[in-house]
């Protein structure tokens, strides 16, 4: 299983970071190692800025290759919550020098997963709500009408490079209102409704 992350998806959150809108979807990966395997996410020592980015996952279905973006709906079957956890300072200085920025976004547990939602539950895959809550308080609310690559795109994109195989999952980017976490701090993620994410902070 691989996980392929989409960045830059929301203009909201390129604003926030400054960033600028690419005409091409920007991607990158985390190894299965990066999956938080118990409700629990331990601060790394190599970092003092980790942030948390609520996201969309997608979850591939079906073996595929230069997927067509009308045909990518045979492609997934389900969309869970994730929390891509980031070492902001990190990739910071990994993007300033030029250098991939994997140590920032791949390393033990900074793939927060939920469970996954089938297609035939959601009414609209075009207007998916989905917030995520820190200490109770709403930090990050998205809508799957905002990214700025839709679920059909990324997919077709990602398939030029890739094989998708089952199982595989992808994250689809964060929009604004990401934040620094802090020992102590418990974050729930909420999608249409439905609590699907609960992890503490250590
Ligand atoms: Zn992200």
């Amino acid at each position: 299983m691989k996980i392929i992350c989409i960045g830059s998806n929301y203009k909201n959150h390129i604003k926030e970071l400054n960033w600028r809108i690419s005409d091409e979807p920007l991607l990158f990966l985390k190894p299965e190692s990066a999956v938080l395997r118990n409700n629990v996410f331990f601060l790394p020592d190599f970092s003092n800025d980790v942030q948390y980015e609520i996201e969309l996952v997608i979850r591939i279905c079906r073996l595929g290759k230069h997927i067509q973006p009308q045909f990518t709906h045979r492609y997934f079957d389900a969309i869970g919550l994730g929390v891509d956890i980031t070492a902001r300072d990190i990739q910071a200085k990994c993007k300033k020098e030029g250098l991939p920025w994997e140590i920032s976004k791949a390393f033990d547990g900074s793939a927060v997963l939920s469970d996954f939602i089938p297609l035939s539950e959601l009414d609209d895959l075009k207007q998916i709500k989905f917030e995520l809550r820190k200490n109770d308080e709403i930090v990050q609310e998205g809508d799957s009408s905002d990214m700025i690559f839709d679920f059909a795109e990324i997919i077709s994109y990602v398939s030029q490079f890739m094989t998708l195989k089952i199982g595989d999952l992808i994250f689809t980017g964060t929009p604004a209102g990401v934040g620094k976490m802090t020992s102590g701090d418990v974050y729930r993620a909420y999608l249409e409704g439905r609590e699907m994410i609960n992890f503490k902070v250590k």
